[in-house]
């Protein structure tokens, strides 16, 4: 499957336009490429004799793109699991999840909304005992912030303290962390790096040649990390792995040049536990959940930061975002470093928040689609925050405009891997001042997304030297109305032709 024989041999790649994503309304009409990279591009074709050659079909090109924030291994293993996303009863759900094929012995379902179901809650332990009575059942809600398990799952994870009675089946927070990693931690290696090898088919189809992915959680064992660091040369993508840790002497040990990932500096909106500065529109009693104390973050992040780790912090609500920017600014204050640490989801924040995230350098790592989805009037933004609040979400241009580092991300299994819906999203923010321009768009996804693991010299634009990582649309991004759906042609990864 190489570009026409030995992928060591220059190729033509030719009758395409290809978007260098340097500058706007930069482009060329051929590139050939040799050991896998750019070894030069022309305006129009030339005349070269003796090279092979690959026509691409007039199609438009761009530089192979990059999710800077995905849970591979679950989107990958909840994928050969059941999705729930589509059901509008308990029926329905029992209907699909009696199908269920097992992975490792246990079943796997994801995607699950109650509000979007006419019962509006979760199944219960006993009503999933009488479908799986002897397999564990471990069904996750869309946002992965609560979750559903049978009492043979119960009866097996590992909690470290009673489950809260009366049993339900029903979990939140770190119950349903532990019920996760214990689901998780308990598959075999092959069921372990099929699920990953599934993510990279599946993130190849929709044109990504790098995926960032969090590994494991805060609870668990590097097991994971080791596992898919030792095999990486045999993913047919990149991947950037995230030890989802809190401990950097663990970190180090492992070898990686950064720490954390999703791990949790408060919760979602749609649970009600993302950290807010003034209460929710709808529990006015409630400003959500810092879930871990000033000290715990100050501690954490000031060793990783002296260890030259970037880090990585899950923040939606703004006073979550502030606790964590606080520690940043201060690691940056006692040795200012270029380690363009993250702050993941971002979704919060006001002019102040951001013009002091840009002096602390800190990088925002964003999901345009979760304004897509719940950003909307009447949506559950609106419902949560109010109107004045939601406009505050997802300030994709404000941040833009600040030169903060700003990558693009699916939170993959949370939306769908998918950069083209999430350039979509991004050129139409619900609140029209926060909309990107379609090249700001792609850029998020490339060049943006490349310098967030210090790849840009590597990979995020098209230029000599750099890796030949293209992906092939059959429309131009820049000139299209219906961005999602534009069809992808080719994907080439190093020179070698994927899709
Ligand atoms: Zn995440
Ligand atoms: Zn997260």
């Amino acid at each position: 499957q190489y570009v026409k024989g030995n992928s060591d041999m220059k190729k033509l790649l030719s009758n395409a336009r290809f978007y260098t994503m340097i500058s706007e309304n930069d482009y060329y009409d051929s590139v050939l490429i040799e050991n896998g990279n750019i070894l030069k591009m022309f305006k129009t074709k030339p005349e070269l004799t003796g090279i092979e050659e690959l026509d691409l079909n007039s199609a438009f090109v761009y530089p192979g793109f990059i999710d800077t924030h995905t849970h591979s291994f679950e989107g990958g293993l909840y994928n050969l699991g059941t999705y729930l996303g589509d059901i509008s009863t308990l029926k329905d759900l029992f209907a699909k999840l009696s199908f269920s094929q097992p992975i490792s012995n246990k079943i796997f379902a994801y995607g699950f909304d109650e509000n979007k179901i006419k019962e509006k809650r979760f199944p219960t332990a006993s009503e999933l005992d009488r479908i799986f009575p002897d397999k564990p059942v471990f069904i996750r809600r869309v946002d992965g912030h609560s979750s559903a398990i049978n009492t043979k799952a119960a009866a097996q994870i590992d909690w470290q303290q009673p489950l809260p009675a009366p049993f339900t089946g029903h979990l939140n927070r770190s119950w349903n962390g532990r019920a996760s990693n214990w689901f998780h931690r308990n598959l075999d290696e092959d069921s372990i790096l099929n699920a990953y090898f599934t993510a990279a088919e599946i993130a190849i189809k929709k044109g990504h040649t790098t995926v960032h992915t969090m590994i494991g959680d805060a609870h668990s064992d590097p097991k994971h990390f080791r596992l898919i660091k030792n095999n990486l040369r045999r993913f047919p993508l990149e991947y950037i792995l995230y030890p989802q840790i809190t401990d950097c002497q663990v970190a180090k040990d492992l070898g990686a040049s950064r720490i954390g990932g999703c791990i949790l500096a408060d919760g979602s909106f749609g649970s009600h536990t993302a950290a807010l500065k003034e209460p929710y529109n709808d529990q006015p009693e409630s400003h959500g959940t810092l879930y871990r104390t000033d000290e715990f973050w100050e501690k954490f992040i000031l060793a990783a930061h002296k260890e030259n780790l970037q880090i990585a912090v899950h923040c939606i609500g703004d006073r979550a975002i502030e606790q964590i920017l606080k520690c940043y600014e201060l690691a940056q204050h006692q040795y200012p470093k270029d380690l363009r640490h993250e702050i993941i989801h971002n979704e919060l924040t006001s002019d102040e928040t951001l013009d002091r995230l840009k002096k602390a350098r800190i990088s925002a790592v964003m999901q345009p689609m979760f304004d897509r989805l719940w950003a909307g009037p009447g949506g559950l933004y609106e419902t949560r925050l109010g109107k004045e609040r939601t406009s505050r979400t997802n300030r994709l241009a404000s941040i833009y405009q600040r030169n903060i580092l700003l990558t693009g991300g699916s939170d993959w299994y949370i939306t769908e891997i998918n950069a083209l819906k999430g350039i979509d999203a991004a050129v139409r923010i619900h609140n029209p001042a926060e909309r990107l321009t379609p090249f700001q768009a792609v850029k998020i996804y490339t060049s943006n997304a490349a310098a967030l693991s210090f790849d840009e010299d590597k990979i995020g634009t098209l230029q000599n030297g750099r890796q030949a990582d293209f992906v092939c649309l059959k429309e131009d991004i820049f000139q299209s109305n219906n961005i999602s759906n534009i069809a992808i042609t080719q994907v080439i990864k190093k020179g070698k032709l994927l899709l």
